[in-house]
């Protein structure tokens, strides 16, 4: 099971400051953590750091990548009154923003905000029914004038994510918090690799596991990663859309959370390579790890970028269902992550030249 370094890294992770296009703080982490059992450690020139896991073999390259970026906003604009407009990093529904705390980083430092919203004392009926478009909002930081907001260091093109503080309910197994999308995917492979060098297991395959960028914006760090890794085979470590909350229908999101990881059979940006998900569900079977399989109708992953990398690389995506993720805060059991790990572990063992070729032979 998870340990206390682990749990604390996860912490540390999922609290640390990082939209898509800023995400140094959080790679950082990653770095630190991993020096000690990386066999190399790369950083590419758009920000995304890979970890190498030597094995008995160079050949096949297994590329692990989970986008360490979490969705935010971009200061657009100071009004004279000292509030702030702004713009989104990745996708965001305008009715879960109103009234929310978001951190926002200047120059001199981090500040406080809220995303302003009227009483409801003054709001007219019709006004009430509506949904405030994301265009109209402004996040007041308590200032009264331009020149006020200003002394924050506060400027035009500064980054903002949600203030949402990590903590575990339900008795330790559940975890809460912001930005699960997707560091969880990366804790996940940093985790299997951690294990791999402390317990000392063999594997027949150069293990590489990334920490990729700018996933929310369009798969960008994963089009890069894929060409530094050059992998010929690529497990990407997601979040799934927990399926087991009042409204979503089962057609929507399949998963349930603490029923095991998932695995994606189709997004708009991959179908994945048949042999290697037929491969994946039957290793969980032999190590009786539950798995669900699910399917997400209007998103894509990073494996949308690396399955098309050169000549085509065998890509599938594991998944650790989330409640309410693209929003302040998600909900996923630590019983699903450990799961993952152990997954993903088995998998590593397994994945060998010859299984690889053969996820791709006629
Ligand atoms: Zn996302």
């Amino acid at each position: 099971m998870l340990d206390s370094k682990s749990l604390d890294l996860m912490k540390v992770m999922m609290e640390a400051f990082g939209p898509s296009g800023f995400e140094r703080e959080v790679n950082a982490i990653c770095k630190e953590y991993m020096e000690e059992y990386a066999d190399d450690v790369i950083v590419d020139k758009l920000g995304s750091v890979t970890f190498l896991a030597k094995g008995s073999h160079e050949r096949p390259r297994l590329l692990l990548a989970g986008h360490t970026d979490e969705i935010g906003f971009i200061v657009s604009s100071i009004s004279k009154e000292g509030y702030l407009t702004f713009n989104t990093l990745g996708g965001w529904w305008s009715q879960v923003l109103l009234g929310q705390r978001v951190v926002i980083r200047t120059s001199k430092g981090l500040i406080q905000g809220i995303i302003a919203s009227k009483p409801p004392h003054i709001l007219p009926q019709e006004e009430r029914n509506k949904v405030v478009a994301t265009k109209d909002m402004f996040i007041d930081i308590g200032a009264t004038s331009e020149e006020e907001a200003g002394e924050t260091g506060v400027k035009v093109g500064d980054p903002i994510v949600p203030w949402s503080p990590f903590s575990v309910i339900q008795n330790g197994k559940v975890a809460m918090g912001k930005a699960f999308d997707d560091r969880i995917g990366a804790f996940v492979l940093m985790e299997a690799i951690r294990r791999i060098k402390e317990q000392g297991i063999e594997h027949p395959n150069a293990a590489y596991g990334s920490a990729t960028v700018q996933e929310e914006v369009g798969l960008r760090g994963a089009q890069t990663t894929a060409h530094v890794v050059d992998p010929d085979v690529s497990i990407v470590l997601e979040v799934d859309i927990a399926g087991d909350v009042p409204g979503i229908k089962p057609h929507e999101a399949q998963t349930k959370m603490g029923k095991g990881p998932g695995l994606i059979t189709y997004d708009r940006s991959m179908i994945p390579n048949q042999p290697l998900k037929e491969f994946v569900i039957n290793v969980a079977k032999q190590a009786e790890i539950p798995l669900q399989l699910s399917q997400v109708s209007g998103g894509g992953t990073d494996a949308g970028r690396i399955h098309v990398n050169r000549a085509g690389c065998p890509s599938v995506v594991l998944t650790v269902p989330t409640r309410h993720i693209h929003s302040h805060v998600g909900l996923l059991s630590l019983e699903d992550v450990e799961n993952a790990i152990r997954l993903v572990i088995e998998l590593i063992k397994r994945l060998d030249a010859k299984t690889v070729e053969g996820f791709t032979a006629l």
